[in-house]
């Protein structure tokens, strides 16, 4: 069966013996077989022939002057290299051989003489098939265990990586907000053992930021991040942690601070090293930071109270005027604070002219052309970025800044409206709505300032459509009352906004006459072609036709809506079907490019 397994010429076989005799008969045996066979004479020749090349195998006469096998044997089987060689002990049948103490000392196998050349290579290929499943199963257990370490490795790796990524920002390298809100956690757990323990946390926000990644774009921005990162860095010592939390936001927690005033040292350092411009590739960049800190306490139970007070005390730099650092108080609320910060930033938005106005058209349905725009507003925010009406009209509502942006929003639409008159883009027919809030609705000079308005622009009346929404004249019935009169008798239209979202009465509109109706998007949302969708848009229309209002469709988005809302006579179509809001100048170009529906 070994014959199968290997070519018997590769395999060396050691025959040991002091008789010539024997030597030579086996070597003629085995070399007839095809066998390498190597002869020594001795054992100390044995021991040499084989430290000069590895047998496969080794036939050993035990009984040998000076060094006797059993002597070779354990010699081969002490040492590592050759203990694998398998060993066949030769004895005559006259010696007292103790086959005992032959497989104690290693032997593999035994051979009496006379030597019979069947049983000798029974013998000889039983021990090399032995010895080859061995090295096989040796060569898979190591291939095995290679695997095993390659595998191991790269979980480990995995691991790491994993971890890494779990607790560092890929941008900067930094710890992010999860590996900072780890330090801190020890940080509080080190206090509640140790006392007198003194940390802050700084948390710090770059004013602006977004003007940078707006102007230069996001590649730039991210350059930006990773030099403030390496800036803050160097005012760091070894034992503190800097972190990135996101976006142009990061953390630092300073350990073992001696009092409040090296901290408070310690923020103007940092506010003093951003007055130097950052060097990207191409540009240099000022850029200043809002700074909070607050102070680490035994009575913080979670290290994101500790952080979020920080950030509380950011805002508050922020709406300081910025480039500021401030400390957190406990009377420092953060809801209301935000407010404050619109409040704060709104102000600034009037001045800095952070506000504009888009126009939606308005399209006839029947010719499908533009009959006149609405103006929204838009906010786009230097550092949070747009800033949707709905977020900021209730607070502007709440802090009366409203009468300003909305005197703004009205004048900003009524010139451009008579501008685009004059340069002959729009006809005179074509009208501008502008919403108005309740409480401006409520304002006591709003006909004044809308007469001033029209008055400067030069803009007939009849072109501006005042939009209003049921709860603002619900909220205030009697005043309403008496400027929609008013509104009227200056030929201002009217238009009830969103109608069906609030009270859903169409008996008050009797008592508030309008010239418009303007049925709300979730209507017209649920129109899909079938009759059975149609809900109460044919009533609403209906109606409003009775009491002499025209009807504007809001939030039209399908072409399958505006077949419905044709086929159910309503005048005016509005939504993202036609177009989005859009910018003055985009706007221009979509009407005079005369496009219809
Ligand atoms: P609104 O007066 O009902 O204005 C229509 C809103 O629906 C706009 O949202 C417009 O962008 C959006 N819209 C138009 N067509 C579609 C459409 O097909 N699909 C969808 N999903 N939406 C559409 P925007 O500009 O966010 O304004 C939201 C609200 O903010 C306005 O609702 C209005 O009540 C108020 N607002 C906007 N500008 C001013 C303003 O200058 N002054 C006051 N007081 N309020 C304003
Ligand atoms: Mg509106
Ligand atoms: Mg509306």
């Amino acid at each position: 069966m070994s014959h199968n397994h290997f070519n018997t010429e590769s395999v060396d076989i050691l025959v040991v013996d002091d008789t010539a005799e024997n030597v030579r008969l086996l070597s003629t045996m085995l070399t007839r077989e095809g066998y390498q066979v190597r002869k020594a004479i001795n054992g100390q020749l044995a021991l040499t022939a084989i430290q000069a090349r590895m047998p496969d195998l080794i036939l050993l006469d035990i009984m040998m002057p000076d060094m006797d096998g059993y002597a070779v044997c354990s010699r081969l089987k002490g040492m590592p290299q050759t203990a694998e060689i398998p060993v066949i002990f030769l004895s005559a049948l006259d010696d007292a051989f103790d086959k005992v103490k032959a497989f104690k000392v290693g032997g593999a196998d035994y051979m009496t003489k006379p030597f019979h050349i069947e049983e000798v290579l029974a013998r000889v290929r039983h021990q090399l098939a032995l010895q080859a499943a061995e090295r096989k199963n040796h060569r898979l257990n190591a291939q095995l265990e290679q695997r095993v370490i390659e595998r191991t490795q790269q979980l480990e790796i995995a691991n790491a990586q994993l971890l890494k990524m779990a607790l560092c920002d890929s941008l900067t390298q930094l710890a992010n907000r999860a590996a900072f809100v780890d330090c801190l956690d020890k940080a509080l757990n080190e206090l509640k053992k140790q006392p007198n323990l003194q940390f802050a946390v700084l948390f710090l926000d770059c004013d602006r930021f977004k003007i940078v990644n707006d102007s230069l774009g996001h590649f730039a921005g991210d350059q930006l991040l990773v030099a403030i990162a390496q800036r803050l860095k160097q005012h760091l010592r070894q034992i503190d942690t800097l972190a990135r939390l996101g976006g142009d936001e990061f953390a630092i927690l300073l350990t073992q601070i001696i009092d409040k005033d090296s901290t408070i040292q310690f923020a103007d350092q940092i506010l003093a090293a951003f007055t130097e411009p950052f060097t990207l590739q191409d540009h240099q960049v000022f850029i200043n930071a809002s700074i909070g800190i607050a102070f680490g306490k035994s009575d913080y139970d979670k290290p994101e109270h500790l952080l979020r007070d920080a950030d509380t005390a950011m805002y508050h730099a922020k709406a300081a005027g910025k480039a500021q650092h401030r400390i957190f108080e406990a009377t420092m609320p953060r809801a209301a604070l935000q407010l404050l910060q619109i409040e704060t930033d709104l102000r600034r938005a009037i001045s800095q002219q952070e506000l504009s106005l888009n126009y939606q058209p308005i399209v006839a349905l029947d010719s499908g052309k533009i009959a006149g725009l609405e103006a929204l507003i838009r906010w786009n925010h230097p550092d949070r970025g747009f800033i949707p009406p709905s977020t900021f009209i209730p607070v502007a509502e709440e802090t009366g800044l409203i009468s300003e942006i909305g005197n703004w929003v009205l004048k900003e639409a009524c010139h451009q409206i008579r501008n685009w008159q004059k340069q002959g883009v729009i006809d005179s027919n074509f009208s501008v709505s502008v919403n108005l809030s309740a409480r401006q609705f409520a304002q006591i000079n709003l006909m004044q300032q809308i007469t001033h308005i029209l008055a400067e622009t030069g803009l007939s009346p009849n072109c501006l459509k005042l939009e209003v929404t049921e709860s603002a004249i619900m909220d205030n019935p009697s005043s309403a009352a008496d400027i929609l009169l008013k509104l009227r008798q200056q030929h201002i239209q009217l238009s009830m906004d969103d109608f069906g979202t609030g009270y859903s009465s169409l008996s008050y509109l009797q008592s508030f006459p309008m010239d418009y109706l303007k049925i709300d998007r979730s209507f017209v949302m649920s129109l899909d072609g079938t009759e059975e969708k149609l809900g109460l848009v044919p009533i609403i229309v209906k109606i409003a036709q009775t009491m002499n209002m025209q009807v504007v469709a809001e939030g039209i988005e399908t072409p399958e809506q505006l077949a419905q809302l044709r086929s159910l006579n309503c005048d005016f179509g509005q939504g993202y079907f036609f177009s989005r809001p859009l910018t003055a100048e985009k706007v221009v170009e979509l009407i005079t490019s005369r496009c219809h529906w």
